[in-house]
């Protein structure tokens, strides 16, 4: 008889999103008509640069003519689009082959897909608060997870110590909730750790454009033996707005072998059999985030969501209150004032100051006690929400 895959069960519902929203319309339909300040967003809200749509555009031209239509794409990606990542690499020091590039449809399918590589045995070790896909993908495969607590003791950035285990280590760096960044030395310690006891690393870098500090690493490759013991797992999502567009990009060394087997070689042979590729219009879209033209107007919209963030952080400043991220990355990690707890914080700032932003604890146990506030909100609303925030807090 058929057996559905039981590893379902242990996942827990995720009830944090829908809590928001539940919350928040109680309280709007309790109040019709006033106004929501929403800094929980984890969506861009800024459009498409123009570069971009022209290239959409073009793209769709092409497929209406006999001569430039194209059908089935690689599966593993154009290399149009693989040439101007590698040359993206490129400018940050880091030689990849076209082969080791790998285009997707985004990094949540990634995570997701690309635990086929390893086997069911091999344990997952999960830096806590973290994104919620790497321990559900891993509950869903059957992996044993291990939770590793990260703190305001160490600034969110914990180090491999002697009694740390984990086949698979998911770093995620800048970091979702926190915004911590790895420095390179830090970075240095998890690649030996890996290294020694044969683990391989999924380096998550959807936040790499937002870094900003010039000696901290926006890939793992940029560190020294990471070629031997490290997945990248890249997306144009909050990079260039491509959340609805749908467009990212994995790199898989061909020199990370386990037991002889080339993890290159085995995700071309997962692609080929599961996947047909990413559409080709979309491709189009994506080499012009890497052009002269593209790299400039993508850059002003993350200027744009950086002076977001720093008209947050200027208001906890002024309250006093103890944050980390926003500098290199677009969320911002506040510990609750007043030992309050994230869910009642929550409550807080929607019933008297009607901002809305993500409690910590959905994030994982080691969230409880903290806030996430995002930029992505327009500059307006995040202008109002810190004004309203710094009175309240202050008064607090
Ligand atoms: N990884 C992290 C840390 C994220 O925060 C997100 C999206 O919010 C993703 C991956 C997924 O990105 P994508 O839109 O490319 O699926």
């Amino acid at each position: 008889m058929l057996r559905p895959n039981m590893n379902y069960r242990e996942l827990k519902d995720s009830y944090l999103f829908y809590n928001i929203a539940k919350k928040t319309r109680e309280y709007t339909d309790a109040h019709p008509g006033i106004h929501i300040y929403r800094m929980g967003i984890g969506d861009v809200s800024l459009p498409l640069a123009s570069s971009v749509i022209d290239a959409l555009h073009r793209g769709v031209d092409d497929q209406a003519k006999k001569d430039s239509f194209r059908g089935y794409m690689p599966e593993c990606g154009a290399d149009f689009l693989k040439e101007t990542i590698k040359g993206h690499y490129g400018r940050r020091g880091v030689d990849i082959l076209n082969d080791e590039i790998f285009i997707s449809s985004g990094a949540s399918d990634e995570l997701g897909n690309i635990l086929d590589l390893f086997d069911r045995s091999s344990s997952a070790l999960v830096i806590e608060p973290a994104y919620p896909a790497y321990v559900d993908a891993s509950i869903m495969a059957g992996r044993r997870i291990i939770h590793l607590p990260a703190g305001d003791w160490n600034g969110f950035l914990p180090l491999p110590s002697k009694d740390t285990e984990g086949d698979l280590i998911y770093i995620c760096s800048p970091n979702n909730p926190t915004g911590a960044v790895y420095s390179r030395d830090m970075l240095k310690k998890w690649v030996d750790f890996a290294n020694s006891r044969g683990s391989v690393i999924l380096f998550d870098a959807a936040y790499e454009a937002f870094i900003e500090d010039e000696d901290v690493p926006h890939s793992i490759f940029e560190i020294e033996g990471a070629e031997t013991c490290a997945i990248e797992i890249c997306s144009l999502s909050k990079t260039a707005g491509f959340t609805g567009t749908r467009l990212g990009y994995t790199v898989i060394p061909r020199s990370l072998i386990r037991e002889g087997m080339c993890f290159n070689d085995m995700w071309v042979r997962n692609r080929t059999t599961k996947t047909n590729g990413v559409s080709y219009i979309i491709q189009r879209g994506g080499a012009a985030v890497f052009t002269e033209e593209g790299i400039k107007e993508i850059g002003e919209a993350i200027k744009y969501y950086k002076e977001n963030a720093r008209i947050l952080m200027r208001a906890l400043d002024d309250a006093r209150v103890w944050y980390c991220g926003g500098k290199n990355a677009p969320y911002i990690w506040l510990r609750c004032p007043g030992d309050m707890g994230s869910w009642e914080f929550f409550n807080l700032l929607l019933h008297r100051i009607q901002v809305v932003g993500t409690p910590g604890v959905g994030f994982g146990a080691a969230g409880e006690g903290y806030f996430r506030l995002s930029s992505f909100g327009s500059r307006e609303d995040t202008k109002e929400a810190a004004e309203r925030m710094r009175e309240l807090l202050v008064s607090l």
